[in-house]
């Protein structure tokens, strides 16, 4: 992993970023690094407690943070997991305290693999949230939407952004700025914004597996204690394009999530919900929530297409304007990358701002915002190749069809799954990649090619039946008594 370094003197000027959700505050951290004044603007209110709110609707779904973005929010923020901790995220070590049953059956547990800090999206936010807003310079405007972009007259530079109060009438006024960065999600307004200053539109590619989410919130029973915190079973497409998350998140409880694609979506009332679980591809989920206690509503989520815009081939772009976050690069959700590659985005500017410093010490942005978005677009490849890679096992998935190169790479990954279940190490690389500490590339190491080229294709009949053992079995205590926020 390229090592960046936030800068902590602050130079001068003024930035705005747009959305407050987890790109916008990480964009907002490494600006305040830079800058003397980052004005966040975020169309919602934003709560003072750890609440679900209208612009982050994926907020009730299953959020998995992987180990890469935690180690990155880490950096940013020192203390950021241990924060999130003490707030009551739930250590789920991965492999060893998940049952994990992949297409090839149950992954092996015993390799060290990476511990995540399991916990609600909302709380994810909210911790965030509250560190930035304890750094000097930073503040947020909330209540506020961006209605359009400040520019010079030959539209060269972008040099703030217009404002309008959500409930204060048709008032717009307009907020100065050095840097605009748009970090307003999959709904942002960028490429119209540029349109309206003459700039061409980019080009965008839509990779749709038609996936859907249904979520729901249980309490975990007093005195549970397996040897196991979490189960994820994934989907085995095309026969079996279903799957199911069961983690521990702050206030003793799980949160469920079930996902399917095109014409198995998951249903989202109660009985239509409850026998999907019992369709996956193992009854572990369907037989634990049977003692389980549901505390929540279940709640559906569609829209879950990947989407690129491909910001970076446009012949021209202004000056100081950059986008990030899902506003750029949008994945299915199932692979769980949206936050971790929010998180390298906002590494990628805190490198080329640092980058801009040594090659204009007088601190003009010429050249900046162009150079972001080419090495952003870099940073998006690979997990961008391999979300829209495995979305095209499922046959209901539109706007890319599989190479032959690809199906190659289906078969290998499968072998590769095969090997996870009974080798440590092929488990180890394999735990890395899903959790973005490792490049795809390192399932190809030798070690892991010879082991995978071994190996023979299983058939669903020839899968072992019963879930693997932890190595080390039992977590320390039942889990809703180490989770320090009460249920709502
Ligand atoms: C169902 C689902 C499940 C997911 N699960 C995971 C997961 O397990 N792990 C993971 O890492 N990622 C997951 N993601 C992705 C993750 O939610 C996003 O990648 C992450 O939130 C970063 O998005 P963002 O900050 O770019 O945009 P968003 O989270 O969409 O936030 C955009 C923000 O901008 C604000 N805004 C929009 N327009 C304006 C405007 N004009 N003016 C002012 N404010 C504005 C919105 O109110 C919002 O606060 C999931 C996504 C979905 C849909």
């Amino acid at each position: 992993m390229a090592e960046t370094h936030v800068a902590q003197q602050p130079g001068t000027g003024h930035a705005v970023v747009i959305g407050a959700s987890m790109a916008g505050l990480l964009a907002a951290r490494v600006l305040a690094g830079h800058v003397d004044r980052v004005t966040v603007v975020e169309r919602d209110r934003l709560p003072d407690e750890v609440e679900q709110r209208k612009g982050v609707p994926q907020g009730r779904q299953l959020h998995v943070l992987l180990a890469r973005g935690l180690a990155v929010l880490d950096r940013l923020f020192p203390g950021f997991g241990r924060d999130l901790e003490a707030a009551g995220a739930v250590p789920v070590r991965l492999p060893g305290d998940v049952l994990l049953s992949s297409k090839a059956g149950w992954i092996d547990r015993r390799a060290p693999g990476w511990t995540m800090l399991s916990a609600s999206r909302p709380l994810i936010e909210a911790t965030l949230r509250r560190r930035l807003l304890q750094l000097p310079g930073v503040a947020v405007l909330d209540g506020c939407e961006v209605t359009g972009l400040r520019a010079s007259d030959d539209s060269r530079l972008v040099h703030g952004v217009s404002v309008r109060r959500v409930d204060g009438g048709d008032d717009v006024r307009s907020v100065d700025a050095d840097l605009v960065v748009d970090a307003s999600g999959r709904g942002s307004r960028a490429a119209h914004w540029l349109a309206d200053l003459g700039y061409p539109e980019p080009g965008r590619t839509q990779v749709d597996s038609h996936i859907a989410y249904a979520s729901r919130l249980y309490r975990i029973p007093d005195g549970f204690a397996e040897d196991w915190r979490a189960v994820i079973l994934m989907a085995r497409p095309p026969h079996n394009p279903r799957s199911g998350f069961l983690l521990p998140i702050e206030g003793g409880r799980w949160i469920l999530g079930l996902m399917g694609a095109a014409g198995q979506h998951p249903p989202t009332d109660e009985a239509g919900f409850t026998a999907f679980t019992r369709e996956l591809s193992e009854p572990v989920i369907a037989e634990t929530l049977a003692r389980a206690e549901p505390v929540s509503d279940i709640r559906g989520h569609r829209g879950t297409a990947g989407r690129l815009a491909h910001f970076e081939r446009l012949p021209r772009w202004p000056e100081r304007l950059v986008v990030l976050g899902d506003a750029v690069c949008a994945f299915n959700p199932v692979y769980g990358q949206g936050i971790t590659t929010a998180a390298i985005a906002a590494e990628s500017l805190d490198a080329c701002l640092l980058a801009q410093r040594r090659r204009r010490p007088a601190g003009d942005l010429d050249g900046l915002a162009g150079r972001f978005q080419r090495e952003l677009a870099r940073r998006n490849a690979d997990p961008w190749m391999l979300s829209t890679g495995e979305d095209l096992r499922y046959p209901s998935t539109t706007g890319m069809t599989a190479s032959r190169v690809l199906r190659a790479q289906h078969r290998y990954f499968d072998r590769v799954e095969i090997a996870a279940t009974t080798d440590p190490a092929v488990t180890e690389v394999y735990a890395r990649v899903f959790g973005m500490l490792d490049r795809p590339t390192a399932l190809f190491r030798p070690r892991i090619l010879t082991t995978a080229l071994r190996t023979r294709p299983v058939t669903v009949e020839q899968m072992p039946a019963s879930a693997p053992v932890a190595a080390v079995p039992a977590p320390r205590a039942p889990m809703e008594q180490r989770s320090g926020v009460r249920a709502r």
